[in-house]
């Protein structure tokens, strides 16, 4: 993580320098055709291409095992490139059904309005996913670990089942990170992040970024980055690449973090069940080990009490902050049917097992005893 795809400059220096410059000089007439034209390295324009998200591109690529990165403006850029570059009019896709907000938003929203067709299924169950499957299908889209069910899809059957008729497979890897799991060894043919959560960590940057496994996927993706301008800030990528270095220590400590509160909230009186990966009561906990290095920071739990105490509960923690987003170093909590969710009709959050009383917590790496007497308190407040 911490060199993977390390830049070097004639200066030797230790961190890559943020080139916050638009454009780039041609020494001469000759070397701005041949730029153009594709027969000499070097750099143009900066949403074609910059110093700054090229290394911070070529250690992705590295770490997620791909042929090439793209990176986004936001990790909404790269579902939009993706949709853009791998479906056309006529075309169907299948998901997550409850997969993240916005991915499902555009795609009913907009990307219907130019003809594409799209199912929603549970593809933790590769029956529902043969079943959606229709002579059009172009794409199979994951979310695994899915937000917010914490449900699991098998990447490894899914690319099988998907490759088995000519579809393509994208996993949203966003709750792993590539720390924790790697799609395109498993058989996915792209995997993107919101570099905004994990990747990042530090709830300071927004950001996507998407890795092909192969160069014929990777140029029509990076074409439609640069050709609609969906390119990241040279100095959003260098704050990035300075999480990246971290990755791997925020996430082992967010993850034991995770696994003692997971089952301190198991034995919770107020609580009716907990989903996390890492604990034996996950319906997937086998799948989790054999795909993911480790469960996670991401858990979701049913109170007892409903939608009013998710709403009690989300206003008396302390610690734990009350907001949107996830995978930074401090805990966030948030209530799904009161807030990320709640554009959703009941009945579609019912399909997609959002219940009334879900909460997601997204743990941090603060001290793990300070994090358990905040979750207390603010449970005793729950009636
Ligand atoms: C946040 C998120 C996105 C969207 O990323 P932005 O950076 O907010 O645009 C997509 N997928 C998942 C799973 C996310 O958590």
């Amino acid at each position: 993580m911490v060199h993977a795809g390390h830049y070097h400059d004639n200066f030797g220096s230790a961190t890559v320098p943020i080139y916050q410059t638009s454009t780039f000089a041609f020494e001469n007439a000759r070397q701005g055709a041949n730029r153009f034209a594709g027969k000499e390295k070097g750099y143009i324009y900066t949403r074609i291409g910059n110093p700054t998200l090229q290394a911070l591109e070529e250690n992705m690529a590295v770490l997620e095992d791909g042929f090439g990165a793209i990176t986004t403006g936001s990790g909404m850029g790269a579902v939009s490139v993706i949709y853009m570059g791998l479906l056309q009019a006529g075309a169907h896709m299948i998901s997550t059904s409850s997969v993240y907000g916005p991915s499902r938003g555009i795609m009913e929203k907009h990307f219907s309005r130019f003809g594409v067709e799209y199912s929603y299924v549970d593809t933790s169950d590769t029956g529902q996913i043969k079943k959606a499957i229709k002579p059009n299908t172009r794409l199979l889209y994951l979310e695994t670990p899915a937000n917010p069910t914490i449900k699991l899809s098998d990447i490894e059957a899914c690319a099988k089942l998907a490759h088995e008729h000519d579809i393509l497979v994208v996993v949203d890897n966003t709750f792993s990170s590539p720390f924790l799991q790697n799609p395109l060894k498993l058989g996915a043919d792209v995997v993107f992040h919101s570099v905004t959560k994990f990747v990042n960590g530090h709830a300071d940057v927004v950001g996507g970024i998407i890795i092909t496994a192969t160069e014929a996927l990777y140029q029509p993706l990076r074409h439609v980055m640069v050709n609609l301008g969906f390119n990241m800030d040279p100095h959003q990528a260098y704050l990035v690449l300075r999480g990246i270095k971290t990755l791997s220590l925020r996430v082992e400590k967010a993850q034991e973090n995770a696994m003692t509160i997971a089952h301190w909230l198991e034995q919770h009186p107020k609580i009716k069940w907990v989903r996390y990966p890492g604990l034996k009561s996950h319906p997937q906990y086998e799948l989790a080990r054999k795909q993911m290095r480790g469960p996670g920071a991401m858990i979701s739990f049913e109170l007892k009490g409903g939608f009013d105490a998710g709403e009690q509960m989300i206003n008396s923690v302390h610690i734990a902050t009350l907001a949107v987003s996830l995978g930074g170093v401090e805990t966030l909590i948030q209530h799904p049917a009161s807030m990320t969710h709640a554009s959703l009709s009941s009945e579609a959050r019912l399909e997609a097992d959002i219940t009334d009383g879900l909460v997601r917590l997204s743990v941090g790496i603060e001290d793990v005893e300070d994090l358990i007497n905040d979750l207390s308190q603010a449970l005793d407040k729950v009636k």
